[in-house]
């Protein structure tokens, strides 16, 4: 077994050059701390990117891949097994769904949506029936078709050609729908509930409301995105269950496995019929340990006291970060929802959110960034009381450093 010891100049020698990684390796974790090689121990308010949503070595997780590593591993789609059926059973039980694939990551469990909401259309409708509006500023993934929905051009840069059939609307501009939307045309509209990568902005009700209208008044399917803003990150087990707004696929992906590889697409019986035998799959969607995971996380996460301490350290860390950003006139605004919040800069910082993470590298607290103007955290959803004090006084002394 190779047991050299490695170090991040490795990265630029053996990796595909796509990422840009920090010069710190972390090795371990344990709740919302996690250490690097040198031993030196940060507070973590990244959470792998909203996926860790039990923070790191969850006893109830490590028991739940253990048990299960310890019965089967994998059984391919020519069988069932019994960790994809109880959670597809608990999902169903728990939101608007009646039916559920399963798939390995958020750009694949979109892919799986993208391919149904066509389908659909093309058996009840026709093949005239397939654009699908979605809105700038989205992000869906990184595969052809989902970097093609999604919102950022710069994502397709270099890829075209790009399918065809898909047109992008201003998010929370319902009039920008209407234009696009007709009832020949359009099979669906897919939107994140909350735009997370492009800088934590939460749809507006009344928009995500008039979208359902008009998807109904247009014979279109209604996808929700909440790979980001799911499990229980708003303080809701998805975002919709808080909008109040049922959309007729959801997928969902980050925080299920809670640092497992697993994915969930979430339909109707009735949309779900157009996928019929053959017409999709993955080897992995599924798997029997993933799904032992994403088991313990769901009903780990689904529990009230946990939706609603979400709810308790959101406004913790918002009122901790919208009191430092006021004492030193860095933040406008800080928006989202439960603990996926967004720390928007002022203008005299515009472009420099990259220098915030980097100095809160240097004090031991973990931030991301959405876009370069926005300060992103996206933490356990179980983060202990006292580790947000003290990530909120880390990343005060790296605002003094950047301010002084
Ligand atoms: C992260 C993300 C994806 C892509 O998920 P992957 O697991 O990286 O494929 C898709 N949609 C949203 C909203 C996301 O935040």
């Amino acid at each position: 077994m190779n047991k050299e010891p490695v170090s991040r100049e490795l990265f630029d020698d053996v990796m595909v050059p796509n990422y840009a990684p920090g010069s710190i390796i972390p090795v371990r974790g344990e709740g919302s701390r996690i250490w690097d090689q040198e031993g030196r121990e940060f507070i973590d308010l990244q959470g792998g990117i909203a996926v860790n949503c039990l923070g790191h070595s969850h006893p109830g997780l490590i028991g739940a891949l253990q048990e299960q590593s310890e019965k089967i591993w994998h059984l391919s789609n020519v069988m069932t097994n019994e960790p994809a059926l109880r959670l597809a059973k608990t999902l169903c039980d728990l939101t608007f769904a009646e039916r559920v694939f399963f798939a390995n990551s958020g750009g694949e469990a979109n892919e799986a949506a993208f391919k149904l909401v066509r389908r659909y259309a093309w058996e009840h409708s026709g093949p005239e029936k397939h654009e699908i509006i979605s809105f700038k500023g989205a992000f869906h993934g990184r595969t052809l078709f989902t970097v093609s929905v999604g919102g950022q051009p710069k994502y397709l840069e270099g890829f075209e050609p790009a399918p065809g059939g898909i047109h992008h609307a201003d998010f929370n501009d319902l009039e920008s729908v209407r234009k696009l939307i007709s009832k020949e045309k359009t099979c669906a509209v897919v939107v994140e509930p909350i735009q997370g990568e492009s800088g934590v902005v939460p749809g507006d009700l009344e928009f995500l409301k008039g979208l359902r209208q008009l998807c109904d008044d247009h014979d279109a399917l209604l996808v929700f995105d909440e790979v980001q803003s799911g499990v229980g990150r708003t303080g809701h087990l998805y975002a919709y269950q808080m909008y109040g707004v049922v959309p007729d696929i959801l997928t969902s992906a980050k925080g299920l496995g809670g640092g497992f590889p697993v994915a969930a697409m979430l339909t109707t019986a009735n949309i779900a019929a157009s996928l019929g035998v053959g017409t999709h799959g993955s080897t992995y969607g599924g798997n029997a340990l993933a799904c032992a995971v994403a088991q313990k996380v769901i009903d780990t996460v689904s529990q009230p006291e946990i939706l609603k301490g979400v709810k308790v350290r959101s406004d913790h860390l918002r009122k901790g970060m919208m009191d430092l950003g006021e004492r030193y006139g860095i933040f406008s605004e800080v928006r989202g929802a439960g603990l996926l919040l967004g720390c928007v800069l002022t203008e005299k910082w515009q472009g420099r959110a990259k220098e915030f993470l980097n100095a809160g590298l240097d004090e031991g607290v973990m931030v991301l960034i959405a876009g370069p103007n926005v300060i992103r955290l996206a933490p356990s959803l179980i983060i202990p009381d006292a580790d947000i004090d003290e990530a909120l006084e880390r990343f005060e002394a790296a605002v003094k450093t950047l301010t002084a």
